[in-house]
């Protein structure tokens, strides 16, 4: 309370959803108020759609916070956060926006909360451009429970674009402080599996991405499965290559989509996988811009990456902007970079 309030530049950097988001989740738990403004205007629709007003609503139920500008298409929002409250929560987006995304705006206030909370999300779950479901639970979640909470996932229903209609549930126990994370050296792959699932769709799809799987990668028939899905509103396929080491398991995905040849689909998935393999680093480019938020709150740090996106970048300065932390990079060119938080 009394702090200072932040102004925010929506059209920094990468200029999307996610300076909205982290903007939001950094408020919280520093317990600053800030405005934002020209939000999303790096997107052709820009302002708040569905998935980013229902983080702004989610973010102002979890802390009790004020806010004004919260409307569809909104530009310019202000929050000033209060106290965070464990609670129990339902989120419904209301469209096949993504719910990983809105869940990852209220994360960091909750598993740092004095009491546990439950959380039910609707929307979208394997989402392009967004965090699937399966990265969360394999990659992120596990990630994050290393950090001192612990936070349970489970999907009850899929929910692929454009139809939606998607649902999970997570609790969380909070920690009352963060471990700190070092992520520099990878170790050797100890897993891998491949999962092509078509969700009210031809069988014969999943079959064609595993095919294009086992060539381009080599790996054998006993890591490679298609799953079909039908408790779900829409049809859906999406391609997701796992590689666990001893430190993480990264998960790669492929989205299927109208008019899009199963090839390319399960290609998409295989030329990341390929990527990462080949560079050494422990954490993809992803899970970078990801874990850096839960780990800058919980102090130095340091991971290495095999690159920094634009999403990366942005995200970087926005946290030093609400943390005033210190966060240095390495740029290696194709070994990758280094992210150091001091
Ligand atoms: P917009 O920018 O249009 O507002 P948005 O709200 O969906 O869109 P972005 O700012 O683009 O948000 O952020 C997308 C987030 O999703 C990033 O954190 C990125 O790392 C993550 N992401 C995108 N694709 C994947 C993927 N295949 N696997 C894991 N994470 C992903």
């Amino acid at each position: 309370m009394g702090m200072k309030s932040l102004v925010i530049d929506g059209s920094q950097g990468e200029g999307g959803g996610q300076v909205l988001r982290s903007s939001l989740a950094l408020s919280i738990v520093t317990g600053t108020p800030f405005r934002i403004v020209d939000i999303r205007a790096g997107r052709k629709k820009p302002g708040l759609m569905r998935q980013h007003l229902t983080s702004v609503r989610a973010a102002r139920d979890v802390c009790k916070a004020e806010v004004r500008g919260d409307a569809i298409g909104s530009t310019e929002v202000t929050f000033s956060p209060g106290k965070i409250q464990a609670g129990d929560y339902r989120f419904s987006i209301g469209t096949a926006g993504s719910t990983t995304l809105v869940f990852q705006t209220v994360l960091p206030a909750l598993m740092l909360a004095d009491g546990p909370s439950t959380l039910a999300l609707e929307g979208g779950t394997h989402n392009p451009f967004a965090p699937p479901f399966d990265f969360l639970i394999k990659t992120f979640l596990p990630l994050l429970e290393k950090m001192g909470p612990v936070v349970r996932a489970t999907l009850k229903c899929p929910g692929f674009y454009p139809a939606g209609g998607g649902q999970f549930t997570v609790q969380i126990e909070p920690t009352a402080t963060l471990n700190t994370v070092e992520m520099i050296s990878r170790g050797e792959v100890t897993r891998r599996a491949a999962t092509a699932t078509v969700a009210n769709l031809p069988r014969e799809i999943a079959e064609r991405e595993i095919k294009v799987v086992r060539r381009k990668l080599g790996w054998p028939d006993d890591c490679l499965q298609v799953r079909e899905v039908r408790d779900t509103p829409g049809p859906g396929n999406i391609v997701t290559l796992e590689v666990e080491t001893p430190e993480l398991c990264e998960v790669f995905t492929g989205f299927g989509e109208r008019g899009r040849a199963a090839e390319a689909v399960a290609t998409q998935a295989v030329q990341q996988c390929q990527r990462y393999l080949k560079c050494g680093a422990p954490v993809g480019e992803y899970l970078a811009d990801q874990i850096l938020l839960p780990m800058a709150i919980a102090g130095p740090g340091a991971f290495h990456t095999v690159g920094l996106s634009r999403h990366t970048s942005t995200h970087i300065e926005l946290v030093k902007t609400f943390l005033g932390c210190q966060i240095k990079t390495e740029d290696m060119g194709r070994d990758g970079a280094i992210v150091r938080i001091a």
